[in-house]
């Protein structure tokens, strides 16, 4: 369980982020840490350097005012003063033969380096040199010097002082250090669990969306981050989802409601002419009954699967050089016998030709759509106008614009949707239904065309039709 955990934990961002952190921070910390300690032990032993150098100097005025027998008390006096284990001095003569020098018997392992006196006498004025004794801790710093003709001090001093400074500094390093890394981890688990809070957030409330639960949201912290942007972005898809399912939901009732009512009317015809005293011409017309509501629920179900195929890209346009002026005047003269029988005026205004690349059969459909809806919806002594031309931009307009009854403007987002119909045209007499999917089937043509098409309508008024299709190549 406990090792379950563990892996599940350190799968995480937030241990990963954590890691790098801590990582980073301790690497730089050591960084820094180690030139600190490159400076300090350098800063040490220039000191060690300077007092050597000091000391050499003042044997050599005591040298220089006094003689060498002075040089040799005073040097003895130092290393007794200062501790024979501390200091020591060796008075040589030019090829590197002792011939006078403190108690060596702590330092005899330390020779006389003859590379030294071979650079001092190259005309060097001081060689300096560290040595290691074997089995001994703490290293020697020495110094080669002319003090006077024909004399060279050799001093050295132990580097214990140093040495110990350097030991302290190491501890103190090993100390902040794990302290560091405490604080990283604790920082870094701070901060990655703190920059990854959104994400949980996010995580939760995809957990907690099923199906009847499509409301929920991700709150958005304003503070414009990019776990902001996931958030707004993850709403968006959210909202997107939402749509689509109510839209599902709705068209399911939608269909089960209109398949249902030309079903109820065949199984009607069926049963009336069986329970009734049905002679061969009752069956005769069940038959046909039966056949015009199988075709009005063929045509339903071939509307909406062209629909589906269009929306979805999988239907694809045939499309073809066509004149657009023609194929609008061609569907005004196929529906002026409907208008002249509703009295209805129609009119169209179009220019001699106006050339486009598309799907005749699926423009045709769409304006006939239109015009269909126009005539169906305007009652006697009203009018129907058609036109196309093109804007600025060069897009194609084509207008659809009928005197009738009009949609109300809570409807009017509404009419491109599958199956809607507004009240006032349900309520309507029968030569006026429909299923409700003429519009949705133009708004999906128009759409795999690259257009788009709009309403303008007041009720009681009329309604305009407006599809823009962007200007063709041709
Ligand atoms: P329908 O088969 O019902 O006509 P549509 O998708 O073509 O289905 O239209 C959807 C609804 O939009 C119609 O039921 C009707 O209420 C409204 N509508 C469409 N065109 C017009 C119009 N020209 N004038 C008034 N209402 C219209």
């Amino acid at each position: 369980m406990f090792l379950k955990n563990l892996l599940r934990v350190r799968n995480t961002l937030a241990f990963r982020l954590t890691l790098w952190y801590a990582g980073i921070f301790t690497f730089s910390a050591c960084v820094a840490f180690l030139v600190f300690y490159l400076m300090i032990t350098s800063v040490l032993r220039d000191r060690t350097d300077q007092e050597l150098l000091s000391q050499v100097s003042t044997f050599s005025s005591i040298f220089s005012a006094k003689g060498l027998e002075a040089v040799k008390r005073v040097a003895l006096l130092e290393s007794q003063a200062a501790g024979e284990r501390k200091i020591f001095f060796r008075l040589l003569y030019p090829d590197g033969i002792t011939f006078s020098s403190s108690n060596m018997s702590y330092w005899q392992n330390i020779r006389v380096g003859s590379s030294a006196i071979r650079m001092l006498l190259e005309g060097r004025l001081h060689v300096f040199e560290t040595m290691t004794i074997r089995g001994r801790k703490h290293k020697i710093r020495i110094i080669y010097s002319i003090i006077g003709p024909g004399v060279i001090l050799q001093l050295g001093r132990s580097m214990e002082n140093q040495d110990r400074i350097i030991e302290a500094f190491r501890k103190i390093f090993m100390l902040i250090m794990a302290g560091l890394f405490l604080v990283a981890v604790l920082i870094g688990l701070f901060m990655a669990r703190r920059a990854l809070a959104g994400v949980a957030e996010i995580s939760r409330t995809a957990r907690r969306i099923s199906g009847s639960a499509l409301d929920k949201r991700v709150p958005v912290k304003s503070r414009g981050d990019e776990i902001d942007q996931l958030a707004i972005t993850f709403n968006r898809m959210l909202d997107r989802i939402e749509t689509l399912v109510t839209g599902i939901r709705e068209m399911n009732d939608n269909i089960a409601h209109d398949l249902k009512s030309p079903l109820t009317r065949i199984r009607g015809i069926a049963e009336i002419t069986l329970t009734t005293d049905a002679d061969a011409g009752d069956y005769e017309s069940m038959a046909a009954g039966v056949i015009e509501e199988c075709d009005r629920l063929l045509d339903i179900i071939n509307t909406m699967l062209v629909i589906s195929r269009t929306e979805a890209g999988v239907e694809k346009l045939s499309p073809e050089k066509l004149d657009l002026a023609e194929v609008v005047r061609q569907a005004v003269e196929l529906f002026r016998p409907i208008a002249e029988d509703k009295n209805i005026t129609m009119s169209c205004r179009t220019p001699d030709t106006l050339p486009y690349c598309g799907d005749i059969r699926m423009l045709q459909r769409m304006i006939g759509n239109l015009v269909d809806n126009a005539l169906k919806y305007t009652s006697s002594g009203g009018s129907v106008d058609l036109a196309i031309g093109r804007d600025k931009e060069q897009n194609i307009i084509i207008t659809v614009k009928d005197s009738g009854i009009g949609i109300a403007p809570e409807d009017q987002s509404h009419i491109f949707n599958r199956f809607f119909r507004c009240d006032s045209s349900r309520s309507l007499d029968t030569s006026r239904s429909g299923a409700g999917l003429g519009l949705s089937l133009c708004r999906a043509i128009v759409n795999a065309h690259g257009g788009d098409i709009t309403v303008d309508s007041t009720p009681g008024h009329g309604s305009t039709f407006s599809i823009t299709l962007p200007k063709s190549s041709i």
